[in-house]
């Protein structure tokens, strides 16, 4: 290690909607920030592109202006229900109580970052450069990346790095646990018939849970079409993500009919969703871990760029208050967990529940749509 070491009071690694967070709600701080990526924006990123309403809600509370630039931006899908077909029966409706949106990542993730640089003075943002160095020292941590010789210090690294985090290998030794993990594919389309405006799909059979394919329109005649599925089961099965998503398409029959004309719009591309199925460490000396490099996806859906965003944000507030008390250590970043927990942990406790049974009990998924009858259940269900 040849170049002198720049320090800074935060380097967050990974400007995904979880660091992209944390940095936005750092914005008042005053304290240095450094916010590196791997890639140069925009970039793609594998993943359905639907918004929930939670993510919406959060971020309006800290950055109303970009959600107003989200309203207002053209290449996107307002939802306001999703239609489930489970097994064949009558499909039902779940209607979101919450403003939604689907929007390809490479334009949502872009917004978030280019709002945060404009506005998060004290930011840095270093795009291409792959952190592939981390290094606990006994009052900071040291980060970097050895073919460039280049290494940061700071008093909290925050690894936002995603669900096949370095960062969190690297520091509480996190592996991947396939009965808490899945994989997932999705294309873009385009002609695809039957899809209707503000609805996104979630067809679910029996034989291919936990896991499901998704329809989700982008407006423009685009569609994100993928398919998911328990890492664990797609190991035992010998499943074949890509070659599963084609061919439940060519022989549902209602699929194959509304697919007739579809294009597909480049690859079917693949990748992983560390889920909140698991509790990891979430802070230790000098360290947070937020977003999939927490696994904090929440398992019944996949759902995790709210939790991302939610632990991005709360993940400030502990980070501001220890560079007040001058206490980076873990005992004092522990508030981070209670904070996240009482935000999101009882959620996370009935998702993990639900998607125990659908793993365990597959079956019962048909019972479902007759649940759905109850209002009370609906209403339940349609919170977010
Ligand atoms: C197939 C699929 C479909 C999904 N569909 C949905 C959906 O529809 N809705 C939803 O809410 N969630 C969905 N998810 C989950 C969602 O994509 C993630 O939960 C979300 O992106 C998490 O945000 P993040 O910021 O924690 O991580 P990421 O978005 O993964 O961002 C982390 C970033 O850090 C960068 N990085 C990684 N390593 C390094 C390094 N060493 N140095 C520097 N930078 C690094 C990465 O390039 C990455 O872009 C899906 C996931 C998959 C795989």
């Amino acid at each position: 290690m040849t170049n002198r070491v720049r320090h800074f009071d935060v380097i967050i690694v990974g400007a995904g909607p979880a660091g992209t967070s944390c940095a936005l709600a750092l914005k008042d701080s005053n304290l240095n920030i450094l916010l590196v990526y791997k890639e140069s924006f925009p970039r793609d990123k594998i993943c359905g592109d639907a918004i929930g309403g939670r993510s919406i809600k959060s971020l309006d509370k800290f950055a109303p202006e970009l959600i107003e630039e989200l309203r207002s931006f053209g290449k996107k899908e307002f939802i306001s229900t999703t239609r489930f077909f489970i097994d064949n029966q009558k499909p039902f409706n779940l209607y979101w109580k919450n403003e939604s949106y689907c929007i390809k990542r490479f334009d949502f993730d872009a917004l978030l970052l280019k709002y945060a640089i404009k506005n998060v003075r004290t930011l840095t943002f270093k795009a291409n450069f792959k952190i592939d160095y981390v290094v606990k020292e006994c009052d900071k941590i040291l980060v970097g990346n050895k073919s460039a010789n280049t290494y940061y210090s700071a008093n909290i690294v925050v690894a936002a790095d995603g669900s096949q985090s370095f960062l969190a290998k690297q520091l509480i030794d996190l592996q991947l646990d396939p009965f808490n993990y899945s994989a997932g594919v999705r294309a873009y389309y385009s002609n695809i018939d039957g899809t209707l405006p503000n609805q996104t799909e979630v067809h679910i059979y029996r034989n291919n849970m936990p896991g499901y394919l998704w329809i989700f329109p982008l407006g423009n005649n685009t569609t994100n079409v993928g398919f998911g599925m328990l890492s664990s089961e797609i190991s035992k099965r010998k499943i074949n993500l890509r070659k599963s998503l084609t061919q439940i398409i060519s022989q549902n029959p209602q699929l194959k009919e509304r697919f007739h004309s579809a294009k597909i719009e480049g690859d079917v591309k693949g990748f992983g969703l560390a889920l909140g199925s698991r509790k990891v460490k979430l802070y230790g000396n000098n360290f947070l871990l937020i977003g999939d490099a927490a696994s904090l996806i929440d398992p019944k859906s996949g759902d995790g760029i709210s939790n991302a965003i939610e632990s991005g944000l709360i993940s400030a507030s502990t980070i501001i208050n220890a560079h007040k008390i001058k206490d980076f250590s873990k005992e004092s970043l522990k508030q981070y967990k209670t904070d996240l927990y009482k935000k999101i942990g009882s959620e996370l406790l009935i998702s993990t529940i639900i998607f125990r049974i659908a793993t365990y009990l597959p079956f019962l998924i048909r019972i479902v749509p007759s649940l759905m009858r109850n209002k009370w259940i609906r209403e339940l269900a349609s919170r977010v």
